[in-house]
Parts: structure tokens; sequence; C-alpha cells
């Protein structure tokens, strides 16, 4: 039996998309249609303090504008596909990871994690001390009288190896590299580790596109995959756009937002086909729909950049 390939856009409505989130979705569309295969639509809107309501139909408006289209997943009105509404399926597998011990309760601070901890990978997550894992249960029920405490995956002094289609061979040493991770927050939110296996898993997803800035990410959910009896699904991360003075592109570029570039260009033929001409997609910047990008596009033109790709600006 064959699997249909299915991918999925994972958009946080945090802001609207800019041209970064643009170039992830682009290549996660053009690679599922040169598959022949499904796209998925799913917002990403665990956290209610960074996500609002309103970018949901912004954000879907913006993709159906640029031809990028789903097959299933995320409409107005229906809420199968937003993270915020799958709480009890997420509960779910936490319970699992629970009942076999493998999840601990943490009471200690920001500032404390901050303090113990020796940076990561020199951006600025730190490696968790494990100083809750050591707790005795007395003095856990002890501290649960006052505190909500957050709950951390304990993880084993593993190397877990993912094998990237654009980076190819990408591990970690889960205790040494990353350490126990946060599976659900002290105010009771899941984390996007523990939601996103979850949420892929569950929906069938098997083909995934995203920034080069999750690769790291990858093999804490390839674990949580493998403990909670799910399949690995096939990654390739992406080249992050930068600016040309070496900046990464962010929501907080406010002219590259949807807004600003769909005023800019027009048309979605223009903004694509300049886009796919800045980054090699096509070998120039005539203007192309998304559905004409289809046969330009290569992972081979992709795997030219191994580094960020610089775009200017018109
Ligand atoms: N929601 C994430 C984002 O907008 C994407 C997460 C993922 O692709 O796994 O950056």
């Amino acid at each position: 039996m064959t699997t249909t390939p299915r991918a999925r856009f994972a958009p946080s409505p945090s802001g609207r998309m800019h041209l970064g989130n643009l170039f992830a979705a682009l290549l996660a569309w053009l690679d599922i249609r040169a598959l022949g295969g499904e796209m998925l639509l799913r917002m990403e809107d665990l956290d209610p303090d960074r996500c609002k309501p309103a970018y949901l139909d912004q954000l879907a408006d913006d993709l159906d504008w640029l031809g990028l289209d789903w097959d299933l997943g995320w409409q107005a009105g229906k809420v199968a596909y937003q993270q915020s509404h799958r709480t009890a399926q997420y509960e779910a597998a936490f319970e699992t990871l629970a009942h076999r011990g493998l999840v601990y309760p943490c009471f200690c601070t920001r500032a404390q994690l901050h303090a113990a901890d020796a940076p990561n990978r020199g951006d600025d997550m730190p490696v968790y001390a494990g100083t809750c894992a050591r707790l005795s249960p007395e003095a856990v029920a002890e501290k649960l009288k006052t505190r909500r405490p957050a709950y951390r995956l304990r993880v084993p002094d593993e190397t877990i190896a993912v094998c990237d289609r654009h980076y190819g061979l990408y591990q970690e040493n889960l205790a040494r590299d990353c350490g126990d991770f946060i599976l659900r927050r002290s105010d009771g939110l899941f984390g996007y580790q523990l939601a996103v296996v979850v949420d892929d898993a569950l929906s069938g997803v098997n083909e995934i596109v995203r920034g080069h800035d999750i690769l790291s990410s990858t093999p804490r959910q390839r674990y949580l995959q493998r403990l909670l009896g799910f399949e690995t699904p096939a990654y390739a991360h992406i080249p992050l756009l930068m600016s040309p003075d070496g900046r990464r592109l962010s929501k907080r570029d406010r002219d590259l937002d949807l807004g600003e570039l769909r005023a800019r260009f027009g048309t979605p033929e223009a903004l694509l086909g300049w886009l796919a001409g800045q980054t090699g997609i096509a070998p120039d910047t005539t203007p192309r729909s998304a559905e004409q990008l289809v046969e330009h596009f290569s992972w081979d033109v992709i795997r030219a950049h191994r580094e960020n790709i610089t775009v200017t600006a018109e």
C-alpha cells in the first residue's frame, strides 16, 4: 500500500505572514504539489498572549491570494486544525509519557534557569541543569502546595539523528545538547514540541518543509515520535532569508509583511516571480503563478544554498 504524501502549512497567528514565512510556505507547497500529494493548514495558536484571532483569517486569506491552496485543514469557523482546540489530544499523549515515569514537575523560575544553565549552541536557549529531576517525592509534595509547576520530559544520554533532505545528517545528544525539555508550561499550556508531534502524527503528515531555525528541534521531535509510537515524517529544513545587512527577516520587518508586499507587487504572480528569481527557484524574476513555478522547482536549486539566502527588496 502506498501512502499519499501529505504536507502542512503550520503558521503561528502571532502576526501577518512575512517574506520568510512565505518562502517556507512556497517551498512546502511546491514540494507537495510536485509529489502529487496533499496540503493541510494548521493554525499553531497555542499561546494566547502572542496569537490573535484576527490573524487566523488574515493568514488564510494571504495563502489564498498567493494561490497556495490546501486540501484539508483550517477553515473559518472550523476549529479541528487549530491547536488551541486540541488540548485533549495533547493531554492524552502527555498522560502516556507520564504513566511511563518519563515526566517530572519543574518549579524553577525563568531567572533560576538562566542563572544555573550553560548556554546552548550559542543561542539563548539554556540546557536545563536537571535541578528538579533530583527533588525527593516529599519535596515535590511540599512545593505543589504553593506552586504550579511546569512539566519536563526526562531525556536519555543518547544521540538522536535525523536525515534532513537539505542539510543531511543532523544529530544531537539529548542529555548534553538539549536537556530535559518542557512538555507543559506552568500555566497549563502544552509546549510546541509535544503539540507539533501529536498534530503531525494524528493528521497523517509525512512530509515536513520548514525553516532552518527549527532544525534543532527535530531530534526532540524524533524522540517524542519514538516514545509515542508515531512514524517519523521526512524532513527538509530550508535556508532562512536574510536582509542585505545580514539580519534574519522576521515579523518585525513590517515592510516585508504580506500587507505591504501585496500592495507593492499588486499581483501574486509579480510577488512570487520576484521571490522565485531572488532565491533561485526560477531563472529570473518574471511574474509567475505558484502553479507555473511547480515546473521550475527542484531541491537541487535549493541545495545550491547551504547558507542563508540574502534577498534585496526592489
Ligand atoms: N508554527 C511554527 C512557525 O510558524 C512552525 C512550526 C513547524 O513547522 O514545526 O514558525
